[in-house]
């Protein structure tokens, strides 16, 4: 995953001072560096005999969705608030400083469903909890969950403990 570390940009103080931003776009415009975090995605996930991809807003979109259409499996998405327009259930979280809310419509897994939790990058693992918590609660099973870029200093995987995590490149 050298391409990758090579794509990513850091943009210091974005979106607030303090925080230096990894820009995953570069890796978006390089075609055969997209194929390879795919390939790599589904050798590593391939064990969890997933049924279904789930994606977090927004760049866990990106991944989430081409991984599934490689796949041939469903994708669902989780939203931040107000933005589904079916039936929705809500999960609360922990930000660095305030509270977000994730949502995701109530058909976006099913119970017993085998899931992988996709998204762009791992930091203090709040968002990712959230989105488990929120699939765990429609009955869903959470397989895996997989992520481009881990900060791993950050010690996020301290909440995911006892799930199954991937990270391609690490920090
Ligand atoms: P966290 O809940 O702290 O693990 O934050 C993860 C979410 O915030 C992911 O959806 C990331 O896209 C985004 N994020 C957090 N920190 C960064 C960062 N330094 N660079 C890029 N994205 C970040």
């Amino acid at each position: 995953m050298d391409s990758v570390r090579k794509l990513i940009r850091d943009i210091p103080d974005f979106p607030k001072k303090g925080i230096i931003f990894k820009d995953i776009t570069p890796v978006l415009g390089d075609p055969t560096t997209m194929a390879a975090i795919t390939g790599a995605f589904e050798k590593e996930i391939e064990g969890f005999k997933p049924q279904r991809i789930v994606g977090i807003e927004a760049r866990g979109f990106i991944f989430g969705a081409v991984l599934a259409h490689q796949m041939k499996l469903p994708f669902s998405p989780i939203r931040k608030p107000g933005k589904l327009p079916y039936q929705t259930v809500k999960i609360g979280y922990k930000l660095e400083y305030g509270e977000g809310t994730l949502e995701m419509h109530t058909d976006g897994v099913l119970k017993g469903e085998r899931v992988v939790v996709i998204d762009d990058l791992l930091a203090t693992g709040g968002t990712a909890k959230a989105a488990c918590d929120l699939v765990e609660k429609l009955g869903g099973k959470v397989a895996g969950i997989a992520f481009v870029v881990e900060l791993g200093f950050l010690g996020g995987r301290k909440l995911l403990e006892g799930r199954k995590v991937i990270a391609l490149t690490k920090y």
